[in-house]
């Protein structure tokens, strides 16, 4: 388990900056009785200057404002604002290689009515990448992905992550590493905490948006993608061709760029050091903390 906080831990709580251990929250908040809450991960790196760099900052704290109008929940801050107190939790806390969770939660409220404000806070801590850096043994999961009609989807609403809490348990009391949970309709979705695409023939697969968190990693892959003259198609996958892939790997935040070694029984064939799948993986690494990636795709043969 990691070791989210100590006593020195400084956290930003509506306006002010406190200690962790001494932040407080309200126990009638309609946030913790319901799950209706939402929030972002975000990773900060160390760069090749020194320099600290939230990567995407932006767009991290845009989509925390559109899942909180996707909630009906009140919201009074703005991106740029957040993405400068967020450098400060980083500086106040000594951290660089850090992983960030703003989170927006709602007043004290036992009914299901709208309310009148909202709280935010933000917290970080350093973090190791969320699965791990050796490949993936993944399992389908008997769970699906929520109804995008039951759900605003695309929010990254705490309550959602219900069903990725169970999702991931299953796998792991199962003997695997995580899940894969699939849609309503069984088509491939995503996994408990992160977007996937499949290798085949040197292009990459991912599913389409309509059951999915868009994820701000897949963005950055399609982007990685286009830059090292890479195909990246999105389409509906069933599980069967998903299991005919050369290689797969998750992707998100937390996670990063992480390869699958199996999914359920089937191996999957290409050796992860020979696949485009681990040009995208160091390419990534080289984007978050801004060094020259286009070597390794070059040494590679394949830009
Ligand atoms: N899907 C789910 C369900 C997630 O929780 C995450 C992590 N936020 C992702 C995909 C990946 O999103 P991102 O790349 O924006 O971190």
């Amino acid at each position: 388990m990691a070791n989210y906080y100590n006593e020195h831990t400084v956290l930003w709580l509506n306006g002010s900056f406190v200690k962790a251990a001494e932040a407080k929250m309200d126990l009638y908040s309609q946030s913790l009785h319901y799950g209706y809450s939402v929030f972002e991960g975000i990773r900060s790196y160390k760069t090749g200057s020194g320099a600290t760099r939230i990567f995407k900052a932006t767009a991290h704290f845009d989509r925390l404002q559109q899942s909180a109008a996707a909630l009906n929940m009140p919201y009074h801050w703005n991106t740029a604002d957040l993405a400068e107190i967020t450098y400060e939790v980083l500086e106040r806390n000594n951290l660089q290689d850090a992983y960030i969770r703003p989170v927006v939660y709602a007043p004290a409220n036992m009914s299901f009515a709208e309310n009148k404000e909202s709280f935010l806070f933000i917290e970080a801590w350093e973090m190791q990448p969320f699965l791990g850096n050796k490949l993936l043994s993944v399992m389908t999961s008997s769970f699906q992905r929520p109804n995008p009609k039951g759900f605003k989807i695309t929010a990254k609403a705490a309550g959602h992550y219900v069903n990725s809490i169970l999702a991931s348990q299953e796998a792991k009391a199962a003997g695997f590493d995580e899940a894969l949970l699939t849609d309503m309709s069984g088509f491939v979705a995503e996994g408990p905490g992160a977007n996937l695409f499949y290798e085949k023939d040197g292009k990459l697969f991912t599913p389409s948006t309509g059951n999915i968190l868009p994820g701000i990693t897949r963005a950055t892959v399609f982007e990685l993608c286009d830059e090292l003259g890479i195909t990246a198609e999105e389409r509906q996958i069933s599980l069967e061709e998903l299991k005919k892939a050369d290689a797969v790997f998750y992707c998100g935040t937390a996670a990063e760029v992480v390869g699958w070694k199996n999914l359920d029984d089937t191996l999957f064939p290409l050796p992860w050091e020979q696949s485009v799948s681990k040009i995208i993986q160091e390419a990534y690494k080289h984007k978050v903390t801004e060094k020259a990636y286009r070597t390794t795709a070059e040494t590679a043969g394949l830009a």
